[in-house]
């Protein structure tokens, strides 16, 4: 039998290669990369190759690996209990946590649920808004429809795999899925026949209303990714959207869901996308940057409004019926804690703008070639699609898309990137700096060159 610590760095590869079973890879061409440690926005891998992370981690890490105050907030809660379920007790750490995050997202959510990660609090907002309906004081039992957006990701699980319309990440599993009702997918950049980059917001929020009004007596709730649709391709929503999007959900009674997943702690330039636009949603899913991408949690705020419908005497069976081992784990709790300090103390946010600005700058040059059909940025959410004729917009055939092999180029440059389909996708720490923004796009840069 192998015993611990006895693997070479080949046997590592090997069983990487052959039993370790990757999401969203092909495990027939996967190439091993394992990342042995971490420090600042770098990587460092088995073989002691140094690598950029241009994908946080995949979105998840923002004051980049090995942070000093980050640990030490680990290490000390793991000296005093490692894991406290929720469910009728809970660790401090959790409890602080809560105070600070209702105090950091949009005014109103006031309650926080927690889980294990983003599919998770999206699950967990669609039965907490199907539960609300059943059981407030005026309750509307026959609301039971979700919208969600077209091109909408919300996580792997049933629920959101259900709400998804991704069509290669969801169309294979159709039968498993319930249905729901596919509003427009808000695109800026390949807009629909007539419509101008000026008429986008109006167009979309049109044909959204077209499709709740009329039936939202029996729509729950909306399910949408404000301003960024990441796993789609970094589609970008026309400014405004969201607003009138809430403004009509709140007219015709319906459930505002904003999953900030990947959106949420910093990424757009602000805390939360739906500041930029004074939302405030009836639940809201974060998860990903939760802990500043150090270990799994995620949660599921809700106004007061869902709050109280769950609220009643023990026979009534009005309680919230769900819930997880894992949930609101102290050890992520005190991550999480530690890292809404160091976006205090580094001034997190104060200092992205600057480091958005350097990006988009470093990144006008990449605009010229003739396969790069956009780049779209918000924050320090980037996607760089690659299309085959620039004027027509027209995407590379199915099965020979470009993006990965630009990835793997990139990595040749000592930068770890991922792409959608097409779309090189950055995302990196938002402790990123200038002379490192420089090295991503230089990467991106090369992998382009020398794929075209
Ligand atoms: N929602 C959005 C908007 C996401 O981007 C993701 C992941 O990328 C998820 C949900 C799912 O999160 P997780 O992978 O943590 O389950």
């Amino acid at each position: 039998m192998t015993t611990k610590n006895t693997y070479s760095n080949a046997d590592i590869a090997h069983i990487d290669r052959t039993a370790v079973w990757h999401g969203f890879t092909q495990m027939a061409h996967y190439e091993p990369l394992v990342i042995e440690r971490g420090e600042g926005n770098w990587l460092f891998d088995i073989e002691g190759r140094r690598l950029l992370d241009g994908a946080s981690s995949l979105w998840c890490n923002l004051h980049g690996h090995n942070h000093p105050t980050i640990n030490a907030a680990i290490r000390d809660q793991l000296g005093k209990i490692a894991h406290v379920t929720s469910l009728g007790m809970i660790g401090r750490t959790a409890v602080e946590l809560t105070g600070r995050l209702v105090d950091v997202t949009p005014e109103g959510l006031n309650h926080v649920f927690y889980s294990s990660d983003g599919s998770s609090s999206v699950e967990a907002a669609l039965k907490m808004a199907f539960q609300y309906w059943q059981q407030r004081e005026n309750p509307q039992p026959q609301k039971t429809k979700y919208v969600a957006m077209g091109a909408a990701y919300h996580g792997d699980t049933t629920g959101g795999v259900s709400l998804g319309g991704v069509e290669h990440f969801h169309s294979l599993f159709g039968p498993l899925l319930f249905d729901v009702l596919r509003g427009p997918c808000p695109d800026t950049y390949r807009l629909p026949e007539n419509v101008t980059p000026e008429t986008a917001c109006d167009h979309y929020f049109e044909t959204f209303r077209e499709l709740v009004t009329g039936q939202h007596q029996q729509i729950a709730a909306v399910v949408m990714e404000p301003l960024v649709q990441g796993a789609a391709g970094m589609i970008m929503h026309p400014e405004g959207f969201l607003r009138r999007v809430r403004d009509l959900t709140q007219e015709l009674d319906i459930l505002l869901i904003c999953d900030e997943v990947a959106t949420g702690f910093g990424r757009t330039g602000k805390m939360f996308a739906c500041q930029h636009e004074q939302v405030s949603p009836d639940l809201m899913c974060i998860a990903k940057g939760l802990t500043g991408g150090y270990l799994p949690m995620a949660a599921t705020l809700a106004s007061d409004a869902i709050w109280n419908a769950f609220l009643g005497d023990l026979d009534q069976n009005k309680q919230f019926f769900h819930g997880h081992t894992y949930s609101g784990n102290p050890m992520a709790a005190a991550a999480g804690l530690a890292s809404l300090d160091v976006f205090e103390e580094e001034q997190v946010l104060e200092n992205l703008p600057a480091k958005i600005d350097h990006l988009q700058r470093c990144l006008q040059p990449l605009a010229s070639h003739r396969h790069v059909g956009s780049i779209r940025q918000r924050g320090l959410m980037v996607g760089i699609e690659l299309v085959e004729e620039k004027a027509s917009k027209q995407p590379f055939p199915a099965g020979q898309t470009r993006g990965a092999r630009v990835c793997r180029y990139a990595l040749d440059r000592g930068v770890w990137i991922r792409p959608l389909g097409d779309v090189i996708v950055l995302m990196p720490p938002l402790s990123i700096q200038a002379d490192e923004i420089e090295t991503l796009v230089e990467a991106v840069r090369y992998g382009i060159s020398q794929e075209f």
